[in-house]
């Protein structure tokens, strides 16, 4: 039996890919598509470098809407799938592209939802891209087993683990971080979100959630994976995602843009 012709394609498709980077999380609603927006609309500050950011969060796709990309579709061409661009270089590509209506759910089974996962790999024309920000669905699901399958885990860069202080997202974070040391996807890093509230009346931090096992950086550190930094909650953030616009360029003085960045440039 020879090798899967599939893979061969996506393997032949990815070579124009230069770097991968997978954004997970143990549970959902703690910023993870959030951070892969934000990642992807930094990199592409960068106007030499060509960005994708492909949305595998099949059954509940909100990257359209973070991206200002609501109501787009996908054109096909002879070269594959067209994704959306938001800039020259910052590409998009997610399931929400192929619903008819923003409610439409996709409640769908494995299978199917490999097969697409498939299809994003090989069909999408991405043309030449330095980067490749994997948004995935929280958990670690048959998605996460079908990227890393098909990606192959030596062409993946890295991942990115998305958390909130609270002990039960943490908790699922040590799966995730236990998943990819299984499979051999490096860990680039964890990354606490929604971490700390500044008032903006009296510029007093507050706790919102109270960790009692010492928060992502001591479990980072029990685990021996790098911690790269925390990001505040600020109302603001998840306004600019609402309206689809980069935060980082609406509100580049803020304290949250200065923690992105830190957290951008440890690695
Ligand atoms: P996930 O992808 O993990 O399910 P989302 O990225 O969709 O989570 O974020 C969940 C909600 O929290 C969204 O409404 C988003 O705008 C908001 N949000 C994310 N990070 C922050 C933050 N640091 N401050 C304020 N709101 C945030």
């Amino acid at each position: 039996k020879g090798p899967d012709p599939d893979l061969v394609e996506i393997e032949e498709r990815m070579k124009s890919v230069k770097h991968k980077i997978l954004v997970l999380s143990g549970k959902g609603g703690v910023g993870k598509s959030t951070f892969s927006s934000q990642l992807s609309f930094a990199l592409a500050m960068n106007t030499e470098e060509q960005v994708g950011l492909l949305d595998i969060d099949i059954c509940g796709p909100s990257i359209p809407k973070i991206m200002g990309l609501e109501g787009e579709v996908i054109h096909i061409s002879g070269q594959g799938w067209d994704p959306v661009y938001v800039e020259d270089n910052l590409a998009v590509m997610s399931v929400g592209f192929l619903l008819d209506k923003e409610e439409d759910a996709v409640i769908w089974r494995g299978p199917k939802k490999n097969g697409l996962i498939k299809q994003f790999l090989k069909d999408v024309y991405w043309n030449e891209l330095d980067y490749l920000v994997v948004d995935t669905p929280p958990g670690t699901s048959d998605e996460h087993l079908s990227i890393v399958q098909y990606l192959k885990t030596s062409n993946i860069d890295g991942a990115v683990i998305i958390t909130s202080p609270q002990d039960v997202a943490l908790i699922d974070v040590r799966k995730e971080i236990n998943f990819c040391k299984k499979v051999g996807v490096p860990i680039i890093g964890v990354v606490e979100n929604m971490s700390g509230f500044v008032c903006p009346k009296c510029n007093k931090e507050s706790q919102i959630f109270i960790p009692t096992t010492g928060g992502a950086e001591q479990m980072s550190k029990d685990m021996n994976v790098p911690f790269l930094g925390r990001i505040p909650i600020d109302p603001l953030i998840a306004r600019s995602c609402d309206e689809g616009k980069s935060y980082l360029i609406s509100h580049p003085d803020s304290e949250a843009t200065k923690q992105y960045n830190i957290v951008f440039n440890s690695k």
